[in-house]
């Protein structure tokens, strides 16, 4: 097993700012890359990655009116391990709902995205990856375009969801963008492990952040630790900043 990318404070708002990969990133369309008639489809290892991931690329699909399916491939119930407070069985209720109001926020009520919930288990999904993909196949439909986590994002849950992913888009002849989430955090701003050749900018307006910024602060679970159980934020402000800056990036 590798040793686990995602501690401490990680790379700083402030180096991926300098970071000259980034700022020599081309920027693309997202229509362009969701056609209209295309369906896309977001697949989440756990919920809030719709958001940290893609929330603006969310907000500019449904302006123009794009069908949007999330898959939701966990229900996130691991984020606190040992933690009385956060129990396995109140996770499991409430980060689903923390997903709802997210989406809400984001301006997408639950009728304007069709939402599934895979019920795979929460840090465990390496253990079933192939029928994790057949899964997501079953539900892909002529045309759809996929958005998931980068294969390479350094959680296990989100590289096995985005290997399952790109798998049954490779069955189905679909194509499958990678996103990274935790990747911010552990990359250095000129990583050469980074696909930056593939990389591409969907840029954001102020509103369109300060929406996501406002989607990302549904997900209370995240926000709070537990010091009883030696457990801090998953989500601690520096975590954030990386991810609210005014632009999302996927790869090819
Ligand atoms: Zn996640």
């Amino acid at each position: 097993m590798k040793p686990d990318p995602i501690v401490g404070r990680g790379t700083t708002l402030h180096q991926w700012q300098n970071s000259r990969h980034l700022a020599e990133l081309d920027s693309i369309d997202i229509l362009s890359l969701v056609p209209p008639g295309s369906r896309a489809v977001v697949i989440a290892p756990h919920p809030d990655d719709e958001v940290l991931g893609c929330g603006g690329l969310l907000q500019l699909l449904a302006t123009a009116g794009r069908a949007l399916q999330l898959i939701s491939v966990t229900d996130g119930s691991a984020s606190h391990p040992g933690s009385a407070r956060w129990p396995v069985e109140r996770l499991s209720v409430v980060r689903p709902q923390e997903s709802a109001e997210a989406l809400r926020r984001l301006g997408l009520p639950m009728h304007r995205v069709k939402w599934l919930r895979g019920g795979f288990p929460d840090t465990q999904v390496a253990a079933r990856e192939a029928e994790l993909s057949e899964f997501i196949a079953r539900y892909l439909q002529p045309g759809d375009v996929l958005f998931t986590t980068w294969c390479e994002d350094g959680h296990c849950d989100h590289e096995a969801v985005g290997r399952a992913s790109l798998e049954a888009a490779r069955r189905t002849g679909l194509v499958c963008h990678e996103l990274p989430v935790w990747t911010w955090h552990w990359a250095s701003p000129e990583d050469a492990s980074v696909p930056w050749q593939r990389a591409r900018k969907i840029c954001l307006t102020p509103a369109q952040v300060a929406r996501k910024r406002h989607a990302v602060h549904a997900f209370a679970s995240q926000l709070e630790g537990d010091p009883d159980a030696g457990l801090s934020p998953v989500l601690a402000p520096w975590v954030l900043d990386r991810l609210l800056q005014p632009f999302e990036v996927v790869f090819l």
